[in-house]
Order: structure tokens, then sequence, then C-alpha cells
């Protein structure tokens, strides 16, 4: 199994599977500390929060406990009100923008 296809893989109730996955506690903070945090600049600026790229994540959890508002989850234990984020960082196309600190 391929690297995308383990990180980015569809389990049969149709919920993405990520490594890590940031969620709506991001919506109105972005504190950004998370992007600073990462080693290999895997976390992007999705307008109204960050999005990590799954294909780039690394699986370090550096960025976890950096969020000062717990926004950050690991993939297998995203809650399920919140799963439609994991699901939007899985299916964003990252081609259009850079990442890092972005736009606000
Ligand atoms: Fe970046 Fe590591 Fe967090 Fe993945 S787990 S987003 S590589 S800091």
């Amino acid at each position: 199994m391929g690297r995308y296809q383990r990180k980015v893989g569809i389990l049969r109730r149709g919920v993405a599977v990520v490594a890590y996955v940031i969620t709506e506690a991001c919506i109105g903070t972005k504190n950004t500390a998370c992007v600073g945090a990462c080693p290999v600049d895997c976390i992007y600026d999705g307008g109204d929060h960050y999005l990590i790229n799954p294909e780039e994540c690394i699986d370090c959890s550096m960025c976890l406990p950096e969020c000062p508002v717990e926004a950050i989850y690991p993939g297998d234990e995203v809650p399920e009100h919140l799963q439609h984020y994991a699901t939007k960082a899985a299916e964003y196309d990252y081609s259009t923008i850079a990442p890092g600190w972005g736009a606000n």
C-alpha cells in the first residue's frame, strides 16, 4: 500500500483517514504556532482555518501541543462531528496555495 493510500485512504463508512487534522477551534483563532512547529511545512492556510496536507505530513505530532485551542487531533481520534475537517483536508487542492503563514 502506497503512502497516499495509507494516509488518505477512505474507510468503508466514508471517513477520510489522515495523520493529523486541524478542526473547528482554529476558526477565528488561526494562531499559527502549529505552522512554526511543523518541520516539513505541510500546514496550509485554507481560508478560515489551517489545513494539514496529509500527503506531506510525516506524523511527527510536533504541532499537536502547540495549538492553544486544541484544534488538532490525530486522524484516528477526530470526533464524529468534526470528521468533515478530515475529509476537507484529504480532498483539498493544495497546489493552489503555498504552505505556511499565508493569508489571514
Ligand atoms: Fe507537521 Fe508533524 Fe503536525 Fe504533520 S504531525 S502537520 S508533519 S508538525
